[in-house]
């Protein structure tokens, strides 16, 4: 059964209602940059939708549109957040001034809210932990309260370091805001990397109405369970999180081109190439719609009903992991909202995070030939042992 309107969880005041939010709302959508390598035919018009991100976001939405219509909600989010730090006078990229002396912010937003996304994320900067940061997020805000918007969300991109050290400061901004608000969370490595971190993010989205969580990975469901309007998952590890500006991400190993794969018992994302190296081939079967359309197509041993977790080791995997990866965390959300009540989504995913401690330690004990292999997240740890 899905979450039925009117649910509890989902009723509760709204800044907007009847509004293309509405949409969005419970979703979980797929964030990509580049959608020839992502799995879009594998996005479902009853659960999820796609955020375009990256410089040619424009470009790839209307492709999208044009080829595949719009069956699902689609949002754009300009990213412009990958390549500019924002400060108190220019927290927001505009378009370049025009002949007529339009102004900028208002023709940046008439352009964004004149394609056919469902939704548009506004171009805000990177916003850094500091009193300039601070200063800049309390002009974006005023900069949208000051203007009618339609189907415009408040994009927030900020270092993870607001989390710990500006938590309290970040709750009273965004409860400012007039519009929905959308984090997104920047860091050189995992964004929540820490229980306290967890802690303080499942605060953020519980304190503030209508706010997303995007450009994540399981954080996204914990996020979800406790109250954030809709989230999305990075289809690549790049879009998983967003990379502090001025420099440039940077792949650990190079040499390495298996992809990353979603265990799911794990509830972790683990390269290919490390799974092969440690999983025995004929253990963890995966028996996502995904590896199971791959079985059916011959991809491995007649009469095999799934895929090996550790079949995914090459740049030619890539696109089986990716709609693996898909598969695996929207059957997750799909599980969990079956849940009769907001107290049971809640503690049935504690369960899940409970359980992929122990299969981390199943996977290092009898799976691994390598013992302490796999080692659960802090993140997960805090999700398992703090339901509410
Ligand atoms: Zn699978």
């Amino acid at each position: 059964m899905l979450t039925p309107p009117g649910h509890p969880l989902f009723s509760a005041s709204r800044k907007v209602t009847g509004s293309p939010l509405d949409s969005v709302r419970d979703l979980i959508l797929l964030h990509v940059k580049n959608p020839r390598s992502a799995p879009v035919e594998r996005v479902s018009s009853s659960a999820q939708g796609i955020v375009f991100s990256g410089r040619q976001a424009r470009e790839h939405l209307s492709k999208h549109i044009r080829e595949h219509g719009m069956g699902y909600p689609l949002v754009l989010d300009p990213s412009a957040y990958e390549k500019e730090v924002a400060t108190p006078d220019s927290p927001f990229a505009l378009e370049p001034p025009s002949l007529y002396g339009e102004d900028q912010f208002a023709a940046t937003l008439s352009l964004l809210e004149g394609t056919r996304a469902t939704l548009s994320l506004t171009p805000t900067k990177y916003l850094y932990s500091s009193r300039e940061g601070v200063m800049a997020l309390r002009r974006a805000v005023e900069m949208v309260n000051a203007v009618e918007t339609t189907n415009l969300i408040l994009s927030v991109p900020i270092d993870t370091a607001w989390l710990t050290e500006l938590c309290d400061e970040l709750i009273t901004l965004l409860n400012g805001a007039d519009i929905p608000t959308a984090l997104i969370l920047g860091s050189k490595g995992n964004p929540v990397d820490s229980e306290r971190q967890a802690a303080s993010l499942r605060r953020i989205i519980q304190e503030i109405e209508d706010i997303a969580l995007l450009r994540t990975d399981m954080t996204a469901i914990d996020a979800m369970v406790h109250g954030a309007v809709f989230s999305s998952i990075g289809d690549t590890s790049s879009t998983r999180r967003t990379y502090p500006p001025p420099s440039r991400s940077y792949a650990p190993s190079p040499s390495d081109r298996s992809p990353n794969v979603l265990v799911p018992g794990l509830l972790a994302y683990y390269r290919g190439s490390k799974l092969a190296y440690h999983l025995r081939a004929d253990t963890a079967l995966c028996s996502c719609w995904a590896c199971v359309d791959w079985a059916d197509m011959g991809g491995g041993k007649p009469g095999t009903p799934g895929r090996p977790i550790s079949g995914f080791q090459d740049k030619e995997d890539q696109r089986d992991a990716h709609a693996h990866n898909l598969e695996v965390w929207s059957g997750t959300w799909r599980e969990l909202r079956r849940e009769e009540n907001p107290f049971l989504m809640r503690r049935a995913w504690s369960r899940l995070c409970s359980e992929a401690i122990d299969h981390h330690e199943r996977y290092n004990r009898a799976i691994s030939l390598k013992r302490d292999v796999f080692i659960p997240r802090p993140a997960l740890r805090f999700w398992a042992n703090h339901a509410r």
